[in-house]
């Protein structure tokens, strides 16, 4: 009887947000472009002009435009349980741990292993 093959599972595939919420609450900033902006405003169903004034502000290197933080860093549209613009939200948002992530930020994200 031949013994199976052992199984040695390789680096994960990816991760599956478990939307805890981790991500909307740290420190940092979401850049939004023009096409997003558009989309959000007419999601929320207000203009961009409003968009702009009452949740966005301008980026520290005066380059682009931000969604807005609250005091204690969380984003402006994190509505205590999750992400309210969540369909339309930023790329960069949308690319979390995926596309990019940072040191430690397994201890803090609750995003799940997936083998593909
Ligand atoms: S911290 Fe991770 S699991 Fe939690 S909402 Fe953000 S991406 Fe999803």
């Amino acid at each position: 009887m031949n013994e199976p093959p052992l199984h040695r599972p390789g680096p994960p595939k990816g991760y599956l947000c478990q939307r805890c919420g981790n991500c909307c609450r740290w420190p940092g900033f979401v850049r939004i472009d023009g096409p997003t902006i558009a989309r959000v405003s007419a999601f929320l169903g207000i203009t961009e002009q409003r968009l702009v004034a009452e949740y966005l502000d301008l980026l520290p290197s005066r380059t682009g435009l931000m969604l807005r933080s609250r005091p204690d860093h969380s984003c402006i549209f994190f509505d205590g349980t999750g992400c309210a613009i969540h369909p339309v939200k930023p790329q960069r948002c949308r690319e979390f741990p995926n596309a990019w992530n940072f040191p430690g930020w397994r201890e803090q994200c609750r995003a799940i292993e997936i083998d593909g």
